[in-house]
């Protein structure tokens, strides 16, 4: 039996342990170090961001309201991940689950670009389909269906290396620069190229690839968006290194700051990569690939609500921190504190309110408002780093200069150690120390990775999200207001000033549904 026929006979996953084992055994073509990876679950680097996705899993079992939905192809409990919106709560639940998500792991998750690919790819492949009388949204429909009926992991691979940023991808000294098909025959394509920072591809058993950008004439074979198991011939994965990620291998569970929990990044190489035909949702069709990517990104910047769940993490540690020194009662102390929380929570409030302003679209599926969740990711790319540089303030010097836990360990010198940096009685040195590595693993080590440098460019660079904020401002009618206001405009503009509701402002002045009062509800009942 063909390694992709074995997932297909796999039996639905329910728990952490039931998804750490199904990654075994897949014969995946892995690298790190400059070796080929005999199973990635069992390396110590890459395990720590297998187990934050088993937190998903677990998770959806301790609270399958947050967590889980019912499936509508099969009706059956599965992951809130694989879920298409279909109302503005699902959107809510979306967030509510991944700031507590944030909270348990301290790092990324890695399951929201794929929730993200389904979301999009529902609407987009519909809309497509009534232009062009295509197959592809049904062909989605029953994709999505058996990632439900296996409770599966899916990967959103989007991102092409890309070369020469000023260039299109036909334009590209290389043509492999952007992944492009190669090859076709009556069953399928074939694939090659490379995506780059892949968040959790090998923890994931499909990926789903798309286009990374706006696809001009010429760029017909980079215009594909297909379905494709994580064990197919032909994909080669190369590890990214994080900071300080060696620690994991040195034994001991207090240097690597947060043992447990890590993200993981690694780049995706396709050489002929084959999809048949009924895994392809988009094939050429240039026009749709901007709608994707502009939809996509609205879903994916308003997920970054993690940030607001790790974040929560971090002023926890610093709070504790500040405990431990004896300096809590300080009114700086308090008043940092105060502010990181108001950082944090600016970060959950945009990312919420993007959600609760959701709308449907032609197929039902619903989506968030695109200029909250552009604002949402924007403060992401700056918020963390101020939160990140407060918590090394409240930290004191010793989170970089602190000796490694063979040296506490150490019969000899341990002792001298656990003597000097003694903070307040009540709490051990080895307390103070765990909370001082965790802050160094936020901060600068590798759960930085996911709290700073992934804030910056995951879903976009910060100048993507300023691109997406000017093309949705409404300058003109806002110049309108304006000169109403200040008497240049007549009676008869200012009535098309309050009728003139088009766009972002329609759905800002859009009312919610009428709540029925319990007066309501009993003398219907
Ligand atoms: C930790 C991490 C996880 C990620 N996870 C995923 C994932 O799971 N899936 C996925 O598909 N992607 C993922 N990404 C990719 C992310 O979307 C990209 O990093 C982002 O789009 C920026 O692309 P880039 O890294 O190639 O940087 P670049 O595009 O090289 O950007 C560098 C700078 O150049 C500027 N720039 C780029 N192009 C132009 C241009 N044409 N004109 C002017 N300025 C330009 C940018 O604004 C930026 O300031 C991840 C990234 C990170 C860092
Ligand atoms: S960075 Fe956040 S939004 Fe992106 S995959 Fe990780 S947890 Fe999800």
């Amino acid at each position: 039996m063909g390694k992709n026929e074995k997932l297909q006979v796999q039996r639905k996953i329910v728990s952490g342990a039931d998804y750490i084992e199904s990654l075994r055994d897949r014969g995946l073509n892995v690298w790190l170090f400059g070796e080929k990876v005999a199973e990635p679950v069992d390396h110590p680097m890459i395990r720590p961001s297998i187990n934050a996705v088993a937190r998903t899993y677990d998770l959806a079992v301790e609270n399958p309201e947050l967590a889980s939905v019912i499936s509508p192809f099969t009706g059956e409990r599965v992951s809130r991940f694989l879920h298409v919106c279909t109302n503005v709560n699902d959107l809510v639940a979306q967030n509510k689950m991944q700031r507590r998500l944030g909270q348990l792991t301290g790092t990324c998750f890695q399951r929201c670009v794929g929730m993200g690919a389904f979301n999009s790819l529902y609407s987009v492949t519909f809309e497509l389909d009534r232009k062009h009388g295509t197959p592809y949204h049904a062909r989605l429909k029953r994709f999505l269906t058996e990632m439900h009926r296996h409770n599966y992991v899916v990967g959103g691979a989007m991102t092409d290396v890309k070369g020469d940023r000023s260039k299109a991808p036909h334009q590209q000294a290389d043509p492999d620069l952007f992944v492009h098909v190669t090859r076709r025959t009556k069953d399928g394509v074939y694939l090659t190229g490379a995506k780059a920072h892949q968040t959790g591809c090998l923890n994931s058993h499909w990926m789903v690839v798309m286009p990374t950008l706006r696809m001009v004439k010429g760029d017909e074979a980079y215009t594909i968006v297909g379905a494709v198991p994580v064990d197919a011939p032909g994909i080669t994965y190369i590890y990214g290194r994080q900071s300080c990620d060696t620690r994991s291998m040195e034994g001991g569970g207090i240097d690597a700051g947060n043992a447990n929990y890590g993200g993981q990044e690694a780049m995706v190489i396709l050489k002929d990569v084959f999809i048949p035909n009924e895994l392809i949702f988009m094939d050429g069709e240039i026009e749709f690939a901007a709608m994707l990517v502009q939809r996509f990104t609205t879903y994916h910047r308003r997920s970054y609500v993690c940030k607001s769940g790790v974040g929560d993490v971090l002023i926890g540690a610093a709070a504790q921190i500040a405990e431990m020194n004896g300096v809590d009662s300080a009114s700086h102390i308090k008043d940092k504190l105060v502010e990181m929380t108001h950082l944090n929570e600016t970060i959950y409030g945009t990312g919420i309110a993007a959600s609760y302003q959701g709308h449907a679209t032609q197929s039902g599926a619903y989506i968030n408002d695109d200029m909250l969740a552009n604002v949402c990711k924007h403060h992401v790319t700056r918020l963390p780093y101020e939160v990140a540089r407060l918590s090394q303030d409240l930290a004191g010097g010793l989170v970089v200069t602190m000796p490694s836990e063979k040296d506490f360990n150490h019969p000899e010198i341990g002792a001298l150690l656990k003597k000097y940096l003694k903070g307040r009685d009540d709490f051990s040195v080895e307390e103070r120390v765990r909370i001082l590595r965790l802050i160094e693993n936020m901060t600068l080590g590798r759960n930085a990775v996911g709290y700073l440098t992934e804030s910056m460019h995951g879903a976009g660079s910060p100048q993507a999200q300023r691109i997406e904020i000017g093309r949705t401002m409404q300058l003109e009618y806002k110049k309108r207001l304006a000169r109403v206001l200040s008497g240049i405009e007549t009676e008869k503009d200012k009535n098309e000033v309050v009728e003139e509701l088009t766009g972002y402002f329609a759905r800002v002045f859009a009312l919610p549904p009428p709540v029925t009062s319990v007066a309501g509800k009993q003398k219907a009942a």
